[in-house]
């Protein structure tokens, strides 16, 4: 049995999703999206999400299609209807469909799509393995903060890797690491977690922020400052954030080996702490 997708106020099997071709995100990528988890059944972090999305549309200069409650009821059905325990919602608001002009169209509807993905979030077995990541340069736009349907700069990035045998590549500009293809990046040096500060260069993720609450209530520490890729190939630990990977560890870095080649033990505890809050439902979830 196939998915059932969202599409503009209908609840559709997934082969009767369908956008027109003159939709700004298929013509321009003139839109945004979310990717929210599903564990046990509850979105996780949903809160977050929206306000990143909320920011989004407002740096694009595009309306809400919909109220924030009835978005959440969506999420909520597309949860229900497709039985995810484990997984993602998926959702794409682009500025609509108009003829093939730059300019915003006068009038024009939002377009509002979802679909979810099952995934194994929870038993992820490159946790316990941890994976290896590769380096390439970070060739987006410099505004990186807006969680913009644009992706060709991280699929480019992402199939390197997956060529190299890698799981996900750093970006990096001038030397610095700015972030994942879609995840954001840290190293681990004498116990203290060092991650990039947010701006303009890298998305405010919402696995970030979780992280940074977690941490703070562990007695962890993070450091926030740029870092650049020779100091990640001699720090003791390494990894990524994401709303579909939590905490993964990295183990190796352009084939050099972090930490002896094992997940490291800080991360490991934030693994832990973050899969403690998000199977307990204590996050900002919603059922
Ligand atoms: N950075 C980029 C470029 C991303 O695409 C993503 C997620 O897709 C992240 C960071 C992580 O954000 P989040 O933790 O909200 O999933």
């Amino acid at each position: 049995m196939g998915r059932i997708v969202y599409v503009n106020g209908e609840y559709l099997p997934e082969d009767q999703g369908k956008v027109s071709i003159f939709d700004r995100g298929f013509l321009f990528a003139d839109g945004v999206y979310e990717v929210t988890a599903v564990v046990g059944g509850r979105l996780v972090d949903y809160d977050p999400h929206m306000e990143r999305l909320d920011r989004s549309l407002c740096e694009i200069h595009l309306e809400w299609p919909c109220t924030k409650d009835e978005l959440k009821i969506m999420h909520l059905e597309m949860v229900r209807r497709n039985k995810l325990q484990e997984g993602m919602v998926y959702m794409q608001i682009t500025r609509g469909c108009a003829d093939r002009d730059f300019r915003f169209p006068k009038e024009c509807t939002p377009t509002l799509v979802a679909f979810t993905q099952t995934g194994v979030l929870i038993d992820n077995p490159n946790a316990l393995t941890g994976v290896k990541i590769i380096t390439v340069p970070d060739i987006r736009w410099t505004r990186r903060d807006i969680k913009s349907v644009m992706l060709l700069a991280p699929v480019l990035g992402k199939q390197a890797a997956h060529e190299a045998g890698a799981f996900e590549a750093w970006m990096v500009e001038d030397d610095v690491v700015t972030e994942g293809t879609s995840s954001n990046a840290y190293i681990v040096k004498d116990g203290k977690v060092i991650t990039r500060g947010l701006s303009n260069r890298i998305l405010a993720g919402c696995t970030r922020r979780a992280l940074f609450r977690l941490a703070k209530e562990k007695g962890i520490g993070i450091e926030e400052r740029l870092f650049k890729v020779d100091e990640a190939y001699g720090a003791d630990e390494a990894f990524l954030t994401s709303a579909s990977n939590f905490v993964l560890p990295i183990t190796e870095i352009d084939g050099r080996r972090i930490g002896g080649g094992q997940p490291g033990p800080v991360t490991r505890k934030l693994r832990e702490i973050f899969l403690e809050e998000a199977t307990s439902g204590s996050s900002a979830s919603a059922d």
